[in-house]
């Protein structure tokens, strides 16, 4: 009898993750979570897992984000009776992270039935609603930092503290008597890994001496200047003071846990220092003032040397909770800072907030996190000219500045470091979490220096490897995958597509004359046309 991995989630990609572990008494999940960016990949959400809710005993839960988190709900519709174990910040983080998510499911689907009709197509159910969304929080059982427990008979783990969000969590697995001679096989499994200097995290904790790694690789290509709360505050005011000469607002799309709470509390203590103009700062995410009320409960665990619980509370902050109030926000002109979720522009708020400001000149928007592809963030930090919104084309006019200081992401060199402190790595490191310059970058920084690069591993979506061998052993699962692996590593093809129409508009748009545009136009049916 042997232990097997399955990449269902987050292998060769940045979401999504979700490892299922077979074992000689059972099988458990680490994460669970929820694919994002292409259309390609967010219509796995909607098709079957790639086993039997059922059949899981245990889920271990690194960390609250919704690409870790966000299909539990349907996996507990699906069947799964277990237990969901998870730190404590982590289960308050979800008890408003995931009804949320399942309301935003309900909605988008409202949205696509309301077209479908319209179209004569078929009416889409939703992933999951709000209802299964609470309805699973009652699996969750809470956990301390580094406490051995028992997850199913022989298998135990251990949670450290990941240093990337409010609860976040590497968790360390020991399958007993699977590993060599009899020994328990070890296995880490990384979740996200925070950087060093955050300003409400300690530095990522995790154990040594291990069979396996499975390491995130989200910056895994990026060497990141080095950063202290001081010079990350600095960068935040200079951006602040030239959105304040441009005289527009300055729209900040950040993740409603942990980045918000972060800028928040960087930008009232500058204007109390006097190093900002006083404004008023928008939130304007029911999510992330719900958010905002877990780190203010947190916040004797949280925050170091700062007082999180005060500037958390200052009278610069306005909570825009319902519509109405978020509506009103349009009629202000002049400087005012608006943050609002979701971080990637791909839904929520911040939409119609871009719609109303991204075509003015005077308006900034500052991107504070990562990108995926895809998603209209990516489309807005690689510079292009105008987005499509709602239907609508808008032209960019407004300033798009990013800083990258805010991450909770480690970057390269600190992923590699991190790697390598857990030394020995006996059998291997699978590198998953990450797009294909990130997986390869990271693996250039480890090769031979940390680990033999025939040890290094970038698995594929659904590849299964045993784990018992001396080295891990590619299971063969041609018929069970549910993208074929070139889908999952190139490009999606509807990025390309957004693009084009883009490219299109604008070459319409800035031609010389109609006569232009019309020899434009017949140029490009005549490509489709010999196409046929
Ligand atoms: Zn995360």
């Amino acid at each position: 009898m042997s232990v097997t991995i399955r990449f269902c989630g987050a292998a060769r990609t940045v979401t999504g993750a979700c490892y299922l572990l077979q074992t000689p008494s059972g099988r458990l999940l680490v994460d669970c979570g929820l694919f994002q960016g292409s259309k390609t990949l967010k219509a796995l959400n909607y098709g079957e897992f790639p086993f039997r809710p059922a059949d899981i005993e245990t889920v271990l839960l690194t960390h609250a984000h919704i690409d870790h988190s966000g299909l539990l709900p349907k996996l507990v519709r699906g069947g799964f009776h277990g237990r969901i174990m998870a730190t404590r910040g982590t289960i308050d983080l979800c008890s408003y992270l995931l009804p949320d998510a399942g309301n935003i499911q309900e909605s988008e689907v409202m949205t696509l039935n309301r077209r479908n009709s319209a179209r004569g197509r078929a009416e889409v159910t939703p992933i999951y609603t709000q209802a299964d969304a609470i309805a699973s929080l009652n699996a969750f059982r809470p956990i301390d930092y580094e406490t051995w427990f028992e997850v199913i008979k022989g298998v135990r783990a251990r949670y450290w503290n990941a240093g990337h969000l409010l609860g976040s969590a590497s968790i360390e697995l020991e399958f007993a008597g699977q590993g060599k001679s009899g020994q328990p096989l070890r296995l880490l499994v990384s979740g996200d890994v925070g950087p060093d200097a955050k300003l409400l995290q300690p530095d990522p904790q995790a154990p040594t001496g291990l069979d396996y790694v499975i390491s995130e690789s989200t910056y895994g290509d990026v060497d990141r200047p080095p950063t202290t709360p001081q010079a990350r505050r600095e960068h935040l005011a200079a951006e602040v003071r030239d959105a304040f000469a441009a005289k527009g607002a300055m729209i900040i799309p950040a993740f409603a846990v942990e980045r918000t709470q972060e800028l928040i509390a960087d930008l009232v203590d500058l204007m109390e220092r006097g190093q900002v103009p006083a404004a008023t700062i928008f939130l304007d995410s029911p999510l992330a003032i719900r958010a905002t009320e877990v780190f203010r409960q947190h916040a004797s665990s949280l925050g170091g040397d700062i007082d999180l619980n005060r500037l958390l509370s200052s009278p610069h902050l306005r909570f825009t909770e319902s519509v109405d109030e978020s509506k009103s926000i349009e009629k202000l002109s002049g400087f005012h800072i608006i943050i609002a979720a979701s971080g990637m522009c791909d839904a929520g708020r911040i939409r119609h907030h871009l719609k109303h400001w991204l075509w003015r000149d005077n308006a900034t928007v500052l991107l504070v996190g990562f990108q995926a592809q895809g998603t209209l963030g990516r489309f807005l930090a690689d510079g292009v000219k105008a987005v499509r919104i709602q239907g609508d084309v808008i032209k960019v006019a407004a300033r798009i500045r990013r800083i990258d200081d805010y991450s909770g992401h480690a970057d390269g060199p600190e992923l590699a470091r991190w790697i390598a402190a857990r030394r020995p790595i006996h059998r291997g490191v699978f590198l998953v979490h990450g797009e294909e310059a990130a997986l390869s970058g990271l693996s250039d920084r480890i090769a031979e220096r940390t680990i033999p690069e025939a040890h290094i591993f970038r698995p594929v979506l659904d590849d299964i490897y045993e784990l018992t061998t001396a080295a891990p052993t590619p299971i063969d699962v041609k018929q069970r995958r549910r993208l074929k692996p070139e889908v999952v590593v190139a490009l999606d093809w509807h990025n390309d597509m957004s693009k084009l129409i883009l490219d299109i508009n604008d070459h319409i748009d800035a031609a010389a004359d109609d006569r232009a545009r019309e020899v434009i136009i017949r140029r490009l049916k005549r490509a489709l046309d010999a196409q046929n």
